[in-house]
């Protein structure tokens, strides 16, 4: 994949709706779109970022201190590697990401770091991206790991690559080892249509074919749930918004 300024990109649109700034006219022209159709897009994307904090809480919480970042995006506040050394110094991210403008984003920022690596790839390059130098030389495979897939699953259609990919990294994870994931649902299935009249393919799972995409994944308690209902913060009352419950969410660990 290489940088076309003339054709959105699913990175630079999110980056969009956060308020980022690495992002062309095409970009902002989709992401005006899609909040004119979905209003609460951007509470549902900081309800995923959130979720996102809480799952490497939780992940660290149960002694995981290895993050594979698959799906990524381009770099923004409370990224993965400062949420998690915040808690834990030792904490080692690989960032993997499709998209070309996220990787040099990320690149740049963490040049010269010893415990993050960044890695342009597709997620359907199981092998390649476990056998990658930068993850073998940051990652020991043979401890916990726990994988995320925040927000990135719903831009992959089921194929049996698919499924081929995610059984490679299940079976290559370490027992204990977790897997995070946030997808959209059919709640805002209006921008299906709007992104894939630009080549953007999306895929609106509901929760039972999103657990069959974990299959031999054990889902953590409370399973997989709307965002909010994971793990809430103390203290906070599950918003019965509507529009934050766009997302489904949950943690599963490697038996
Ligand atoms: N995970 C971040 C988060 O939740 O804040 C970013 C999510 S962003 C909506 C989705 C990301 O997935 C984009 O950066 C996109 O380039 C990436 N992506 C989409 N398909 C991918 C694939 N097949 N392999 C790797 N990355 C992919």
């Amino acid at each position: 994949m290489s940088v076309d300024p003339n054709r959105p990109s699913a990175a630079r649109i999110y980056d969009c709706y956060l308020g980022g700034h690495h992002n062309f006219a095409v970009d902002r022209a989709l992401a005006r779109r899609a909040i004119e159709l979905v209003p609460a897009i951007p509470h549902i994307v900081g309800a995923n970022r959130a979720f996102l904090r809480r799952a490497i809480r939780y992940a660290l919480g149960r002694g995981v201190r290895q993050f594979l970042d698959i799906g990524s995006g381009i770099p923004t506040e409370g990224n993965v590697h400062e949420v998690a050394r915040s808690i834990d110094p030792r904490a080692r991210v690989v960032y993997v990401d499709i998209d070309p403008t996220a990787v040099v984003h990320a690149r740049q920022i963490l040049d010269g770091d010893p415990l993050t690596a960044v890695v342009q790839a597709d997620l359907h390059q199981a092998g390649q991206i476990l056998g990658d130098p930068q993850v073998k030389s940051l990652l020991d495979l043979t401890e916990p790991v726990c994988l995320l897939l925040v927000a990135m699953l719903h831009f992959v259609p089921d194929t049996p690559d698919l499924r081929a990919a995610l059984r490679t990294y299940h079976d290559a994870l370490a027992p204990g080892s977790l897997v995070a994931v946030s997808h959209a649902t059919n709640a805002i299935k209006e921008l299906t249509d709007l992104y894939s009249r630009t080549g953007l393919s999306v895929v609106m799972r509901d929760e039972t074919e999103l657990a069959e995409l974990l299959e031999g994944w054990r889902p953590v308690e409370p399973g997989l749930v709307r965002s909010p209902r994971w793990h809430p913060e103390p203290d906070t009352d599950p918003a019965e918004d509507p529009a934050v419950f766009a997302t489904l969410v949950g943690v599963a660990e490697r038996t």
